[in-house]
């Protein structure tokens, strides 16, 4: 067997080639860093989370704690690298993004994957190489994906949520505290009273932004919206959002009128993100509109928020079901740019692809996750959507089948949830 490239050592690049290593190929792991970086790479290390610190929910009622469970179940290195890195944001899976990285770094080099420091441009090279270059791929790589799948439909536009050194948050003003229970002792809040918020609102949908170009507009991604994008569609629309005031009653002695979190970023608790404030404002203007939230008054920003072109591809018209490319031999696409949108959904592309890679050259029987399970239905969305405007997907309950009239949520979930966790358990059992 000759040894597998796989190109891109991001979230989706690192999973697939430490699964194949394990299941004994051999990797080469291409990546550009640290010599060239993205806009939104900044660490030299591999397997880097380029936003917000939170891989999501563990609950299995919930999408991506369902998600988990079965990304758990086939073995997944970077969710067990997630947790040993983790930092505390309640209910979700939070880590430190430098520490994390280390690990998977650690992993690679005990598994044997060989890193190598490379820009690759060619689409396609000879196979076997799957491509996990990410959503933004190199220009003259992207260039030429473009040219070969004659995509129009080739970006998004995603945003970059800032980050505060802990020191420069004014105590007095910000708490300690969470919506939930679980979340008790792990975010500072920033209360706003009525007026406070007034002020602020009015300067964030007036605040300047970079500008976009005219094909550029209206390509958001709906759960990475930019704050100013959300407030403009009217002032209570944040409180209903990013900036919802319920579950702080405890903490303070008034009922505060929106509420701005901020999550630990590194495991020593120096930097904190803004949580749900991805923005495409220009620099000075963060600093000026953000510096009217209460408590923020005089943040130091470790890094400001930005605003990315993501590029995927018509998946459903150009990959067969184990995400190798039609007409071509052995080269395969992994991560988000096969229309998957989000972390552990990245990470879970990778995983699929290698253990695809490896049941075609014999290691396994077939490998068939069942597509009422959510890594079966982002699967099926990705290889079979029929509609006209394919969109990126996350994991969630619409990808599980309906399982009819409810009326208690809570129930319909968690019986969707036990049917799915059925059938995953059993497709575990057969599979090994
Ligand atoms: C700005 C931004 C913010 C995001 N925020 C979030 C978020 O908060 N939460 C969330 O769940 N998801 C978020 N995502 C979406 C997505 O989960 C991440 O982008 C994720 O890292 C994608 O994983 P990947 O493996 O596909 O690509 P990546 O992790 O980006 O890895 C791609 C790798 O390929 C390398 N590379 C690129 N081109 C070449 C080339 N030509 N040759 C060699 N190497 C190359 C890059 O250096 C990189 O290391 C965000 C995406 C972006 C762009």
């Amino acid at each position: 067997m000759k040894t597998i490239k796989v190109i891109g050592a991001g979230l989706a690049g690192c999973e697939a080639s430490i699964k194949l290593a394990e299941l004994g190929f051999e990797v080469e792991l291409y990546d550009m860093k640290p010599s060239k970086k993205s806009p939104a790479h900044e660490l030299t290390l591999p397997a880097e989370i380029v936003c917000s610190n939170s891989l999501g929910a563990e609950e299995v009622t919930t999408g991506s704690g369902l998600f988990k469970y079965e990304l758990d179940k086939l073995g997944c290195r970077l969710l067990e690298i997630a947790r040993k890195s983790r930092v505390k944001a309640g209910r979700a899976l939070a880590v430190d993004r430098a520490i994390f990285s280390e690990n998977v770094k650690k992993l690679l080099e005990e598994k044997g994957v060989k890193l190598i420091e490379k820009e690759i441009i060619e689409f396609p090279i000879e196979g076997p190489v799957i491509y996990a270059t990410g959503p933004l791929t190199s220009e003259g790589l992207a260039e030429n994906m473009r040219e070969f799948f004659s995509n129009e439909k080739f970006y998004f536009y995603d945003a970059i949520a800032p980050v505060i050194d802990k020191d420069s948050i004014d105590m007095n003003i910000a708490f300690i505290g969470g919506r939930y229970q679980e979340d008790a002792g792990d975010y500072i809040n920033c209360p706003f009273t009525e007026e406070q918020y007034n002020v602020f609102y009015n300067e964030l949908i007036n605040a300047e932004q970079h500008e976009l170009k005219d094909f550029e507009k209206g390509h958001f991604f709906e759960s990475c919206m930019p704050i100013e994008e959300i407030a403009s569609r009217g002032p209570k629309t944040p409180l209903f959002g990013p900036m919802r005031p319920v579950g702080f009653e405890h903490y303070i002695d008034f009922i505060p009128y929106a509420v701005l979190q901020l999550r630990q970023d590194d495991m020593i608790g120096s930097c904190y993100n803004m949580v749900g404030f991805q923005t495409n404002l220009k620099y000075s203007e963060q600093k000026r509109v953000f510096s009217l939230i209460p408590g923020l008054e005089n943040a130091k920003f470790v890094r400001y928020g930005q605003m990315h072109k993501n590029i995927y591809v018509n998946s459903p018209e150009k990959l067969n079901s184990d995400f190798s490319v039609k007409g071509l031999e052995d080269v395969y696409l992994a991560g988000q740019i096969t229309g998957v949108e989000g972390y552990v959904e990245s990470i879970f592309t990778g995983l699929y692809v290698a253990y695809k890679f490896a049941s075609k050259y014999g290691k396994f029987k077939d490998f068939k996750i069942p597509i009422d399970t959510i890594s079966g239905g982002i699967i099926r969305y990705i290889t079979e959507y029929s509609g006209k405007n394919f969109q990126p997907m996350n994991a969630n309950f619409g990808l599980l089948p309906n399982p009819g009239k409810i009326r208690d949520k809570k129930l319909k979930k968690k019986i969707m949830a036990d049917k799915s966790i059925e059938l995953f358990d059993n497709f575990i059992k057969n599979f090994y």
